[in-house]
């Protein structure tokens, strides 16, 4: 309901489905029923011991006060040559802002470039944030459907939304929720539009170190004059399985770079500090940790596909992240309605398509983090209670 003291732009946001689908489950599970959860968006892999370890040597030595807005010196320093390695691009320190996650530094880049009026498009499905993001700088958000084949980007569709109004194009590559990892080619030609029409590029690349089959996700910002118009946001969520610690990154040029610190000053003040030396640690140790994890998600997904087409679920092999995006085109339910199905009948959670966006229903998104085990009994689980839906003819 409508409270007289609160904001149109906080009354007008919505909660996340997912973190709404997250209660759920915890309400289930705080009831002793036990849910296998495919809902989650995180690695259910530890944080690596020596981070840990570097941490509260750090909280002993006394590293519990501020520091620089823009985070500590030597962060960021290992900050540019991580994406110099990884993203083949050329960054100063001064071009990076350690964040609050990939969640502050999105916030914080969408509202510094968008003003009301403007229209960033943005591939549709999309991380569930982005449009309330958009909503609250006052902006658009033009859905750009991806193409249902292979969850590529249509650029034919995106070349007839660019107009006068359209001031940048948001890619997120390895993609949640489909798990697609956009083409040179496709960046190429976004690229190429960009500087065509003079458009910003705000690129999440929260998940480009974890893909398969020898696929590599480019930066878009490695293309020739791409670097000065594009924002890269990175975060340690995934990577290095820190989700609860809160740290991740923005890289770009310095004049953009000194607008978004000046709000993320007005939000956050600075990064925490200790949990900085971690963000170090993560960066300069050896980078096995990230290989072993991807090689362990290699099999859980090999795991989770079959399942998939046993239950004769269409669904489109994920090239990257830790998604899949089964179409559930048979049935003749919502996306809701089938998740609220499966928790119902067979104590699985998922998310509904539509979570994120009008392009996502019709479908769920299943993430394969979960342990081996859990994802058998999970999938075992949730074919017989498809196979039941089927019986009963929720199918046309
Ligand atoms: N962007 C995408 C595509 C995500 O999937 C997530 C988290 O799931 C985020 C950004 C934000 O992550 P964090 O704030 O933990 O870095």
């Amino acid at each position: 309901m409508k409270n007289k003291w609160v904001s149109q732009k906080v009354e007008e946001l919505k909660s996340s489905p997912i973190r709404e689908e997250f209660d759920k489950v915890a309400q289930l599970k705080s009831e002793g029923i036990e849910v296998i959860d495919f809902s989650i968006g995180r690695p259910f892999f530890d944080t690596p011991s020596t981070i840990k370890e570097e941490t509260k040597r750090a909280l002993d030595k006394g590293m519990v006060h501020y520091t620089g807005s823009t985070g500590i010196l030597e962060l960021r320093n290992a900050i540019v040559q991580r994406i110099l390695i990884d993203k083949g691009v050329r960054y100063d320190p001064g071009e990076i802002i350690v964040t609050i996650g990939g969640t502050e530094g999105m916030f914080v880049a969408i509202q510094t470039l968008l003003s009301p009026g403007d229209e960033i498009i943005v591939p549709d499905p999309m991380y569930a944030y982005y449009k309330g993001w958009i909503n609250y700088a006052g902006a658009k958000c033009i859905p750009l459907p991806l193409k249902e084949v292979d969850f590529s980007l249509d650029i034919e569709g995106l070349k007839k939304n660019i107009n006068s109004s359209t001031k940048m194009i948001l890619i997120n590559s390895p993609h949640n929720p489909t798990g697609s990892v956009f083409s040179h080619q496709n960046l190429e030609e976004i690229a190429k539009l960009s500087k065509k029409y003079d458009l910003f590029i705000l690129s999440d690349e929260i998940y480009q170190r974890i893909t398969y089959d020898n696929c590599k996700a480019i930066s878009i910002a490695s293309f020739p004059q791409m670097k000065e118009r594009t924002i890269i946001s990175d975060s340690f969520s995934k990577t290095y399985a820190m989700d609860g610690w809160r740290v991740g990154y923005l890289a770009a040029p310095r004049e953009i770079i000194n607008q978004i610190a000046k709000l993320h000053q007005h939000i956050i003040s600075c990064p925490n500090t200790f949990v900085q030396i971690g963000a170090i640690t993560a960066l300069n140790r050896s980078q096995q940790i990230v290989e072993d994890m991807i090689a362990e998600f290699t099999r859980r997904r090999e795991l989770t596909i079959n399942y998939l087409r046993e239950m004769i679920l269409p669904f489109v092999t994920p090239k990257g992240a830790f998604y899949v995006f089964p179409s559930i085109k048979g049935f003749s339910i919502s996306s809701e309605e089938f998740a609220d199905y499966l928790l119902e009948e067979a104590r699985v959670a998922v998310v509904p398509g539509n979570a994120f966006g009008n392009a996502g229903e019709r479908h769920i998104r299943l993430s394969f983090s979960p342990s081996y085990e859990e994802i058998e009994n999970g999938l075992q689980r949730m074919g017989k209670a498809i196979k039941g839906l089927r019986k009963n003819k929720v199918n046309p």
